[in-house]
This record gives C-alpha cells, structure tokens and sequence, in this order.
C-alpha cells in the first residue's frame, strides 16, 4: 500500500501541493492527470523525495517518513522503494543499453557485476530490446531510449514506479512502443503512478485516476468514473479539450 497523508509543498510563495492525501493498493495503476502547471510532477518528486515536501507522510508498504520529524536516511530508505522514469530518459550517454539497466543494480544495490549482467539481459528481453545490448544511446530511437529508462527502473524491482509523462517527448510514432510496454507492465501487476497528458492511455491503464487542479484534488475514481461520468464541472471541462 502506497498512502500520501496530507502533503503540502510550496516553492515560495506558491502554493503547488494543497493537502494531498492519497491511497494506493499494491499492483494498481494510479494516473495523475490535470492541467499544465497543477503540481503532478512535483508530486512525483515529492513521493521519493527528489523534491521535499513541506509537510506529509509518504508510506510505503509499512515504511512511513514524515516530512516534519524524520531522519534524513529514511529519504534514501524511501527513494530505494521507488523508481522514476523521466520525460526526457536521463539515460548515462556513455554506457551501452545494457550497462544502462546494470547501473542501478551494481552501483546502488551493490549487485556483483555478472548476476548484475544477467538480471539486466532478462530486463532487455522483456522490454523487447536484446538486439540492442550494446547500443549507446545515441544509436537508438526516442522510444527505445524510454523502454531503457523504464527497464532501469524494472531493474531495481520497486514497490512503485513513478512515471512522469512517459511519452511526451516522443514522435508520435514512437508513442506507441512505450505505452504498450506500461500497458504490459501493468498486466504485469507492477504498481505504478503515472503523469500523463495521453488520455486514452490513462484511461485504458489506470485502474485509479486523481485529477489535480491548482494544485488540489478536484476530483478522483475509478477510470469508469472519472472518463464516462465526470461530476465537476472542471473536470468535465478539463476533458472537454480532449475531445
Ligand atoms: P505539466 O503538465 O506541464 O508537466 P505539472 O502538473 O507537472 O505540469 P509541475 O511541474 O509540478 O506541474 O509544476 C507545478 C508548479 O510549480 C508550476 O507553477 C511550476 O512553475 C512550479 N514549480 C515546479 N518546480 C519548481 C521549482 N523547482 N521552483 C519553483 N517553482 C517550481
Ligand atoms: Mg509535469
């Protein structure tokens, strides 16, 4: 179980998280949709502490850290629970494909470098790229860059992977590659949390959706609720520009 109690940030004199309280069943897809600007990727960030909330409980699965009285080990406790898949796939420039997926693995979980190698080889079969073992990633497309970024954060086998506009700096036809490898991750059973503006994809995956609005949850349910049966007026006018 993933819980957010009462989370607040501000970044001045802004306001971004206005007492965010959420709950999450493990192995569900949560997606987090809302207007440009409302605070989902700062959410994201504040989940594994990339970005400190002001105030809040993060818990996940039994471990809670209190933004208020904590140790500062229980953020790295924390993050070593999550993995984030970024926009722009920060993947390391000089290491191969494969070498991309071990990092994590030898460099933070310490992993001896051939158990390392053979548990990444399992990751690029599953993300449909063996083929590309030795590729830098100068040598791959924008959607197989992502599909790495996603097998790194595979890598590390988090209890939540945090995802943040997973497609939007791709071609549109490269979009598709990467959703279908979230769609299967979440056949899968991986739980995971999703920023995303692609709304037929958070409505197909998401088995949960929070809408954030000025930096609020202006409405939340199941993706049956939130797409077919709408109840606020901002949401509705919100998905209104979808159409
Ligand atoms: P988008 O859909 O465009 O990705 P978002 O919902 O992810 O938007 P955030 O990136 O979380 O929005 O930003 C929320 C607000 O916080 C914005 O007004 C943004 O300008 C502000 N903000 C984000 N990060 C910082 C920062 N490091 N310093 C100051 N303001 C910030
Ligand atoms: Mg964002």
């Amino acid at each position: 179980m993933i819980r957010i109690d009462n989370l607040n940030k501000s970044f001045g004199s802004l306001h971004v998280l206005k007492d965010i309280s959420i709950r999450l069943e493990e192995r569900k897809v949560l997606v987090l949709i809302g207007p440009s600007g409302t605070g989902k990727s700062t959410l994201l960030r504040c989940i594994n502490y990339l970005e400190k909330p002001d105030s809040g409980i993060i818990t996940i699965d039994q471990f809670s850290v209190d933004a208020k009285n904590h140790k500062k080990n229980e953020e790295y406790e924390l993050r070593a629970r999550t993995a984030m898949v970024f926009q722009n796939y920060s993947l390391f420039k000089n290491k191969t494909a494969l070498e991309n997926i071990m990092e994590p693995l030898t460099a933070v979980q310490k992993i001896p470098k051939k158990e390392a190698e053979g548990q990444a080889r399992e990751i690029l079969e599953a993300i449909g790229l063996t083929e590309k073992a030795d590729s830098y990633p100068s040598q791959l497309s924008g959607g197989q860059q992502q599909r790495i970024g996603i097998g790194r954060a595979m890598a590390v086998n988090p209890k939540v992977m945090l995802i943040d506009e997973p497609t939007s700096s791709l071609d549109p036809e490269l979009v598709g590659e990467v959703l279908n490898l979230l769609y299967k991750l979440a056949k899968e059973n991986t739980t995971m949390i999703i920023a995303t503006h692609e709304m037929a994809f958070a409505r197909h995956i998401a088995d949960h959706v929070v809408f954030l609005d000025e930096g609020e949850i202006a409405e939340e349910g199941t993706s049956e609720e939130i797409f077919s049966a709408p109840k606020t007026q901002r949401l509705q006018q919100f998905l209104r520009k979808f159409e």
